[in-house]
């Protein structure tokens, strides 16, 4: 397999076959996020998207997931994610799960149509950036979509029966918005009822463009406390019906919270309590990680 630049996956895709179909982000504004800074967003040619495919099979026996990248990898028309979903099914009748990064914007340019000929297709799963439910939130950090759009593609997604993983990061409003970052993404898991919800916390890098405002005071970073203190004013206010896997199991987070909501909701408001009690239940800084 040939990559480029640096390979980002979601943790749970560990196991995948990752496949660059894409390189970098379309976006590529967010302010806290330096994952393709510097990097022109292109699109890779069908033809070495095709032959990687062809390599993976010569040289793997088995493999039950393909996780397409780069960040903006739905981003491609259709008709191009067809030939290599098509592709896959052919060369890798095994294949169980193809996955793929999208922003809202480009769930948001497809048709529900559009969306249930990939599902068809195998397409299981879209991971999405949320980042925030507040819109002055969304707005400061360049995310280039408003909470009610947010809340749109990820009901499109689902109505087209494809789960929505999606993120958000803990610590986003910085210590002058916590409380309504916390708020305000709460109501809009609630609202949008996707199957699995992940919870990252904010670590900068310095080439993100937030550093400066971080270097020169204008956005305070949370220490672990106040995390903890927002992630449960958060799940406090997620009222879901529908069965939501949520997860902070990312490297960056101070507490693993695993659960399904609505269900272990009261569960995990209990652990974030005794964390508050007993900070040895928190990562230490230097084993953080993005
Ligand atoms: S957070 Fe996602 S959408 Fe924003 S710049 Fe980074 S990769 Fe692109």
């Amino acid at each position: 397999m040939r990559y480029e630049g640096r390979v980002y996956r979601p943790p749970s895709e560990a196991n995948s076959l990752i496949l660059q179909v894409t390189l970098g982000c379309s976006h590529n504004r967010c302010t806290f996020c330096s994952m393709y800074k510097g990097e022109a967003f292109r699109i890779r040619p069908l033809t070495e998207v095709i032959e990687d495919l062809k390599w993976a099979r010569a040289h793997y026996r088995y493999i039950e997931k393909i996780f397409l990248a780069d960040g903006d990898a739905l981003v491609l028309p259709n008709k191009t994610l067809v030939q290599i979903m098509d592709t896959i099914r052919e060369l890798f009748p095994e294949c169980k799960k193809i996955s793929i990064y999208g922003l809202p914007q480009d769930v948001l340019r497809k048709t529900h149509e559009e969306l249930v000929e990939l599902r068809e297709k195998g397409l299981k799963m879209i991971y999405i950036g949320g980042e925030s439910g507040s819109d002055w939130i969304l707005e400061k950090v360049n995310k280039g979509v408003t909470a009610d759009q947010l809340v749109e593609a990820v009901r499109k997604i689902e109505d087209a029966d494809i789960r929505a993983s999606v993120t958000f990061i803990s610590g986003l409003g910085g210590r002058a918005d916590w409380k309504e970052h916390a708020v305000e993404t709460g109501k809009v898991i609630s609202r949008m009822s996707p199957s699995y919800v992940g919870l990252l916390t904010l670590m900068v890098d310095p080439l993100a463009e937030i550093y400066e405002e971080i270097q020169s005071g204008r956005f305070e970073l949370l220490s672990p406390e106040e995390v903890l203190e927002e992630t449960q004013l958060m799940l406090e206010n997620i009222h879901l019906e529908k069965k939501c896997v949520f997860r902070s199991n990312h490297a960056s987070n101070y507490l693993s919270l695993k659960g399904d909501l609505p269900q272990d909701k009261e569960r995990m408001l209990k652990q974030i309590e005794v964390s508050k009690r007993d900070k040895d239940m928190l990562k230490d800084e230097w084993l953080r990680m993005l």
